[in-house]
């Protein structure tokens, strides 16, 4: 020890956190920990920055929805939408909000003509009524304690004195998606003519400008004032031919709604999950797939191993029975149709759907095949001081969304139509559910999710990735659930991703070998995947300690902050 007396001050101060991890067991002396999870650095830092002034989790959200529109505006922004799920502490309830983009009035279920995915989501008429903006506020209002502005500085600032490019942003820079819009290319391209690289300062004054106007005038310069006419000028003029001007109007934008509604729930385990009911389609499949595979007790069959061969098939199997009634079924209803969102989880009919299932044997058909979907997106989870709980998924749909960039005020506009069928199904034997409806949202894979245990919150997950989050959250319920993982171990094991109900199979490079051929010999349609797949952000409750506890996903630049109680 001695002429080292930085070792013996480290040993003391592992002794005392020693002792105060012997002290937390007893009494939970870290339970006020506040903790962020967010994809990107800054706008964890704008987050906790709300939270160390006092804000309630809603107003650390609010934060950190403006600033990954500056730091992350690849994935999601005022031009798009998001799901919200609200958790509070003092009364148990929670919120689900439901801030997705709707349809402008003018919309029909042809109007993509015969445009293919790459072709419709690039034009104006892709994009739909944002809905972000109007959600964040809705939770401000019912329980935000800090202002609009308070919300928007750290984001106002990132935009007018600019930050540095991350590898991952850089990344994304490198997007053919803006080409296409001068405007989009001016600003994210430099003198040279290159995309912005990593490390460069990126400033984005008119951005800035657009949260000044809000921070002053309210949504409302969104929804109803200067911003709404630059943003339906944007979706006309821009990137159209005869068919694909968007078709938004100033009305469309004003009679913006979000939606409360009833979470959707599901016993697992001795947990309880909730997560976004329609129309997010990914809650429902999530739950049908944990229903069917329960008589195989997955986790516990003795010499299987999470990942194991067996295990793996059989999840396959049961994500394309649930794909194949999410095609047909999930979406933002037409009047006098119900989604039967109770049959399609009693155990009945999930016993009956998992007669279908063979460890050993690949399933020859599951039907209906959807439209491909962006795969990128973000979701964050915030605790507060007081165990209020905020799990947001939220998007512009495909990288940059559109790729049209609002001029006068920088932001994105989403693509999210697309999401909808992009040929009308309806049909004597099909409602057509998902088809294009004024005024309806598109159906979404997004679920923010939240783990109880008895009445005790555990945690808030959720990931991006289009079709395939409903694999990512799936896995990440697995692992913890059945497996035993902590999030954290969870967070970080190799995925695979079913894509359709053909059984379309994305993998990362990291997942073994064998498992990957014994897929391909049993006839699955494997493919490695272009990109890692998903990005989770955890936080919650270690259950052996009591302590709360942060989880991020490496494959993007996922960053937990925690905020001590003092
Ligand atoms: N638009 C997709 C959805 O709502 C999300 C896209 C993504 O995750 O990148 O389900």
């Amino acid at each position: 020890m001695q002429g080292r007396p930085d070792i013996f001050w480290w040993r003391l101060f592992q002794r005392a956190l020693l002792g105060s991890a012997c002290a937390l067991m007893l009494q939970p002396v870290w339970a006020g920990d506040a903790l962020v999870s967010v994809s990107h650095p800054l706008a964890a830092e704008a987050g906790a920055l709300a939270l160390s002034q006092g804000g309630d989790a809603v107003d650390a959200a609010a934060a950190i929805q403006f600033a990954l529109n500056v730091v992350e505006p690849q994935s999601s922004g005022i031009g798009g939408g998001a799901f919200f799920l609200v958790y509070r502490a003092a009364t148990h309830e929670v919120y689900a909000l439901d801030a997705r983009e709707v349809a402008p009035a003018a919309d029909r279920a042809d109007q993509f003509g015969a445009m293919n995915f790459d072709q419709a989501s690039t034009r104006g008429i892709a994009v739909g009524v944002p809905g972000t903006l109007a959600g964040v506020e809705a939770l401000r209002q019912r329980w935000g304690k800090l202002s609009l502005a308070a919300a928007l500085a750290p984001a106002q600032h990132y935009a007018r004195d600019g930050f540095l490019i991350t590898p991952y942003l850089a990344h994304a820079l490198q997007s053919p998606r803006l080409e296409h819009d001068p405007a989009a290319r001016a600003l994210t391209h430099g003198a040279d003519g290159k995309p912005l690289q990593v490390g460069q300062r990126w400033r984005q004054p008119a951005l800035a400008h657009a949260f000044e106007l809000i921070a002053r005038e309210g949504v409302t310069a969104f929804y109803r004032g200067a911003i709404a006419k630059a943003v339906v000028a944007a979706q006309q003029d821009r990137q159209v031919d005869a068919a694909g001007a968007g078709r938004m109007t100033r009305d469309d934008l004003a009679q913006y709604q979000v939606a409360w509604r009833t979470p959707l729930e599901y016993p697992y385990r001795g947990y309880r999950l909730v997560t976004m009911p329609p129309p997010s389609s990914g809650g429902v499949a999530m739950f049908q797939v944990l229903g069917m595979l329960e008589r195989f007790h997955p986790g516990q069959t003795p010499g299987l191993d999470l990942g194991d061969p067996e295990e793996v098939r059989l999840t396959i199997d049961a994500m394309r029975l649930a794909l194949a009634d999410r095609a047909r079924w999930m979406g933002d209803a037409p009047a006098g149709v119900t989604i039967p969102v109770t049959q399609l989880l009693s155990p009945a009919y999930l016993k009956q759907r998992s007669q279908r299932l063979n460890r050993h044997q690949r399933l020859a058909q599951a039907t209906a095949v959807d439209t491909p979907e962006g795969l990128h997106t973000t979701h964050f989870s915030v605790v507060d001081h007081e165990g209020n709980v905020v799990c947001v998924t939220t998007t512009v749909e495909a990288l940059w969304g559109t790729g049209i960039l609002v001029p006068e005020y920088g932001f994105f506009l989403n693509n999210e139509m697309t999401d909808f069928n992009l040929r009308p199904r309806a049909s004597a034997s099909d409602p057509g559910i998902n088809d294009v409806r004024p005024g309806h949202r598109p159906r979404s894979s997004m679920m923010p999710t939240l783990l109880f245990h008895g009445d005790r919150w555990v945690g808030a997950y959720g990931s991006p990735g289009g079709v395939s989050i409903i694999s990512t959250v799936l896995e990440m319920t697995q692992d913890m659930l059945d497996g035993g993982l902590s999030a954290g171990h969870a967070i970080r094991r190799p995925r695979f991703a079913v894509m359709d109900a053909e059984g379309h199979t994305l993998v990362e490079d990291a997942l073994p070998p064998f498992l990957v051929q014994t897929l391909r010999q049993q006839g699955d349609l494997v493919e490695p995947s272009p990109i890692p797949l998903g990005s989770v952000q955890w936080v919650g409750v270690d259950e052996a300690t009591g302590r709360r506890e942060g989880a991020a996903d490496p494959r993007r630049e996922g960053t937990v902050l925690r905020i001590p109680e003092h």
